[in-house]
C-alpha cells in the first residue's frame, strides 16, 4: 500500500509521505517554515519557540509538531500568520538583552536570521531588559542567559558519554533559565562543546577564546542571506514648491555621534544631498534651535536623561517625519547596558569608585544645569511615535541617504541585505 497523502499548502495541492514532519514537507515543497528550536536528531521536537505557528483546518498549531496526514489544509504564508511570526521574534528580542552590536554570535544567529528575512528593524514591545547572570564559571564555556530563548535545544540534545544532562532549566516564570552542570560539563569533549555552541539558535552558549574567530563578511548567515532583499514601500510624495528645497533637521541623544559621522561618510555625494537638501537644527550645521517646520527629522541615540527626552518631543513637534537611526535610538545600543545595574550603583562606578577616580573625590556631581539621569535609557519609540528605522551601528551611509531621499520623494525602493544591518 502507498505510504504518500495529499494535502495542501497554501492553496497547493502537495503529496507527501505519511507522518512526516510538516516544516520538512513544506521545504521539500519549496516552503519555508522559520523555526529556531526544530531540530533535526531531537524526537520528539520541542514546540518551544512556536514561531513555526501554521494554521491546520483553520485552527492555530505549530509547524514542528505536526506531523501531515491525508486531506490537511495548511497554510503558512498568510499575511496574519507571517505577522505572528514576526510578533514573536520581537517578543524575543524585548524580553533578552539582545545588543547585536557586541555580540559575538552576531551573523551567525539563527535569531537575527530570521528577524533580517522578516525585515525586523524594531520591536513594537517594549524592552523588558532583564538582569538574568552570565555564568563564566564552567570549565571551557560561558551561559548567557540574557539572550537565551528557552528554546531547550541544549538540554536535550547536549550528553555526556553515560548519558547525563549538562544543561538544565532552572527556576520559574518569567526568571527560567539555563544552568550548566560544572561537574558534568568536564565530562565533556572539545567537539561536545563546540556542539553546544553551534545548536544554540542565539549567542547565549559561547566557547571561552574561539568566539569571533571569524570576522563580518565571512559568518554563516552573511554568505547565506546575500540574495535577502527587503523593502521600504512610502508612497507619500511630499509637495514642495518651486525654488523649496526638503527641510532636514537632525541630532544626537545618548548616541555616540557615530551615526553623524556615517552620515558625512557620503563624502561629495553630500554635495548632491545639498542641493535638493537644507539643513535646520542639527550639530552639522550648528543651528541650535528649529527655525521653521522641518519634512524630516533624523534622531541618532535614544534618551538617557530628561533633556534627550525634551529634544526628542520638540523634534517630535517640529517635523513631520522622525526616522531613528542607528541601533541607540532603535532599542538603547551600548548606553542601555546601563540598565542592567542601578542608576546609583552606576554613578558610584563612575565618579566614586572607578579606576581613573581621582583618590578622595568622593563627589558625584549634581547641578540644577546638569540634566538629570532617567532611571534606564529608553529606545526613542518608547517616548514618542517613531515613522521610520535605520538599523545599523552605524547604519552604511549610502543606505542613509537612499532612505531619506525614498521618504522626501515618496518612492518604493529595495533593501539589500548588506545595506540592512544591526551589526
Ligand atoms: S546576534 Fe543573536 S543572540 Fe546575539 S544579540 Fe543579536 S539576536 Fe541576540
Ligand atoms: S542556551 Fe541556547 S540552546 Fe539552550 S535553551 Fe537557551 S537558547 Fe536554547
Amino acid at each position: 500500500m502507498s505510504n504518500l497523502i495529499s494535502l495542501t499548502i497554501d492553496g497547493k495541492k502537495i503529496q507527501a509521505e505519511k507522518g512526516k514532519n510538516l516544516v520538512d514537507v513544506a521545504k521539500e515543497n519549496g516552503v519555508e517554515i522559520p523555526t529556531l528550536c526544530y531540530f533535526k536528531s531531537i524526537n520528539p521536537t520541542l514546540g518551544t519557540c512556536r514561531i513555526c505557528t501554521v494554521k491546520l483546518n483553520g485552527k492555530h498549531t505549530t509547524g514542528c509538531t505536526t506531523h501531515v496526514a491525508e486531506g490537511m489544509n495548511i497554510e503558512i504564508n498568510t499575511p496574519e500568520l507571517l505577522d505572528n511570526r514576526k510578533a514573536i521574534i520581537e517578543m524575543l528580542y524585548a524580553e533578552g538583552n539582545h545588543f547585536c552590536p557586541t555580540c559575538e554570535k552576531s551573523g551567525n544567529c539563527e535569531m537575527q536570521s530570521h528577524a533580517y528575512n522578516m525585515g525586523l528593524t524594531v520591536t513594537r514591545y517594549p524592552h523588558a531588559f532583564r538582569q538574568k547572570s552570565v555564568d563564566f564559571t564552567p570549565n571551557r564555556m560561558i551561559m548567557e542567559s540574557n539572550r537565551c530563548i528557552l528554546c531547550k535545544r541544549c538540554v536535550e540534545e547536549i550528553k555526556t558519554k553515560d548519558g547525563k544532562s549538562v544543561f538544565s532549566f532552572v527556576k520559574r516564570g518569567i526568571n527560567t533559565q539555563v544552568q550548566i552542570d560544572y561537574k558534568e560539563e568536564r565530562k565533556l569533549s572539545d567537539n561536545d562543546v563546540l556542539h553546544a555552541m553551534n545548536i544554540c539558535p542565539v549567542g547565549a552558549i559561547l566557547v571561552k577564546g574561539i568566539a569571533n574567530e571569524k570576522p563580518f563578511g565571512e559568518r554563516k548567515y552573511d554568505f547565506l542571506n546575500q540574495n535577502v532583499h527587503t523593502s521600504l514601500n512610502n508612497t507619500n510624495k511630499i509637495e514642495l514648491k518651486d525654488d523649496e528645497k526638503f527641510i532636514v533637521a537632525t541630532t544626537s541623544l545618548a548616541g555616540c555621534f557615530g551615526c553623524h559621522m556615517s552620515l558625512l561618510d557620503i563624502d561629495t555625494e553630500l554635495l548632491d544631498m545639498l542641493e535638493i537638501i537644507e539643513f535646520n537644527k542639527s550639530p552639522l550645521t550648528d543651528i541650535k534651535d528649529f527655525s521653521k517646520q522641518c519634512h524630516v527629522g533624523l534622531i541618532e541615540g535614544g534618551c538617557a536623561n530628561d533633556e534627550n527626552v525634551h529634544v526628542l518631543k520638540k523634534f517630535r513637534e517640529k517635523c513631520d517625519i522622525l526616522i531613528s537611526f542607528g541601533e541607540c535610538a532603535i532599542m538603547g545600543g551600548i548606553p542601555a547596558m546601563r540598565n542592567f545595574v542601578s542608576l546609583q550603583a552606576c554613578l558610584e562606578e563612575a565618579y566614586l569608585n572607578g579606576p581613573t577616580s581621582e583618590l578622595g573625590a568622593d563627589i558625584i556631581p549634581s547641578h540644577e544645569d546638569i540634566p538629570k539621569l532617567l532611571d534606564n535609557v529608553y529606545p526613542c519609540n518608547e517616548v514618542v511615535k517613531i515613522d521610520y528605522y535605520i538599523p545599523g551601528c552605524p547604519p552604511n551611509a549610502h543606505h542613509i541617504w537612499k532612505v531619506v531621499k525614498s521618504i522626501l520623494l515618496g518612492e518604493k525602493i529595495p533593501i539589500a541585505h548588506e545595506e540592512f544591518k544591526y551589526d
